[in-house]
């Protein structure tokens, strides 16, 4: 296997314009900062990190029973973990493609074997590929979701997913969901955690809740599961600066929905109707992210930067080259968009 080395550095040189990592664009609530300052005040660095009743307020944001949710070091280790009870050597995992890189990190370092049945031409999830490798293919540990899909937007329906988990319970496997971006796309599956024991959800305070750096995620599952992945998460893995910005976060959480409506309800609806209007093909998105089919990706990645505006080449379906811009508020999309008018058109499109 090799390193995962996304794009990161050099991207606080400049004043750029980050629409590559499905960041928010704008800073996470007051309360949020304060709270952090309070902390570093308080003179306990030097000590190890207490929870108290961390993850029962995240079970409580979730919508959950209070054992059914753990924290973890961001998503990444929520997907890690997961993995790692559930994979060894020569098992097989089912990961639709494309999808988020780190699931075969993960995957790769317990030596599994990665099936990777591709979404279609049109963006759509392929739920009969995925039937049919549960049903034919022998020792398949775990099917991941990615739910919507990073980078196409793209949904699985909940009946598709349920098909899925049902099938997958017979054979005893396991389904993690992953919704990083639920607060964007509203679907979640956690309803179905009481019907479904084989069933993880994993999301993060990364993203809508803006609080990437500090590196915090959680898994949403039956007890039973959990007190498994909790022997192997270590008893000090999240950081108290993560800790004390989720409380604050959830203490007022209308800056998050704020943000929401704003690049829901207004920067993505913009943005979707100039590229109609230039007739850019875009695939539907669910989430603060479209992606772009580009006959030039890093040329025109490479065009936008230029203009203090990072994106993100990505292969899209049967490895086509796109662009996956993250969407910020309706004043970051305004810039966007008179970069992208002085683009020739024809970059734009599939090859
Ligand atoms: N899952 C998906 C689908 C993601 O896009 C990301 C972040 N890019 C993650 C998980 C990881 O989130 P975190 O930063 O909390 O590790």
């Amino acid at each position: 296997m090799t390193t995962y080395s996304p794009p990161l550095e050099g991207r606080s040189e400049k004043p750029y314009l980050l629409l590559d990592f499905n960041e928010r664009t704008v800073e996470p609530g007051l309360k949020v900062k304060e709270a952090l300052k309070d902390f570093v005040e308080q003179g306990r660095l030097r000590v190890y990190p207490e929870y108290g009743d961390l993850e029962e307020k995240i079970a409580l944001y979730a919508g959950v029973e209070n054992n059914q949710a753990i924290a973890t070091n961001g998503a990444d280790q929520a997907i890690d973990i997961i993995c790692r009870s559930h994979l060894g050597e020569g098992d097989k995992v089912i990961i639709p493609s494309p999808s988020f890189p780190m699931y075969g990190q993960s995957a790769l370092c317990q030596a599994a074997v990665i099936l990777e049945p591709p979404y279609k031409q049109d963006g759509s999830f392929p739920i009969d590929e995925v039937l049919e490798m549960l049903n034919k293919e022998g020792r398949v540990r775990l099917v991941i979701l990615c739910n919507p899909n990073n980078p196409l937007g793209a949904t699985i329906k909940l009946e598709a997913l349920e098909k899925i988990l049902q099938l997958a319970q017979e054979k005893e496997i396991a389904v993690l969901h992953d919704e990083a971006y639920f607060e964007f796309s509203g679907l979640t599956a956690k309803n179905l955690i009481v019907k479904y024991d084989n069933l993880y959800i994993v999301r993060t305070f990364a993203k809508a809740f803006g609080l990437v750096a500090t590196r915090i995620g959680y898994a949403l599952s039956q007890e039973a599961n959990l007190r498994e992945l909790l022997k192997i998460r270590g008893p000090y893995d999240v950081n108290m600066f993560a800790k004390t910005a989720v409380l604050a976060a959830l203490s007022d959480t209308g800056y998050v929905a704020d943000y929401v409506s704003e690049v829901m309800g207004k920067a993505k609806p913009r943005l979707e109707k100039f590229l109609a209007g230039k007739g850019i093909f875009f695939f539907p998105s669910s989430a603060n992210f479209l992606f772009l089919p580009m006959r030039d990706a890093k040329g025109a990645a490479e065009a936008l930067r230029q203009q203090n505006i990072l994106v993100r080449p990505k292969k899209g379906p049967e490895n086509q080259e796109g662009l996956r811009i993250s969407i910020g508020e309706e004043k970051d999309i305004a810039k966007l968009i008179s970069a992208f008018d002085s683009l020739p058109l024809d970059i734009f499109g599939a090859k």
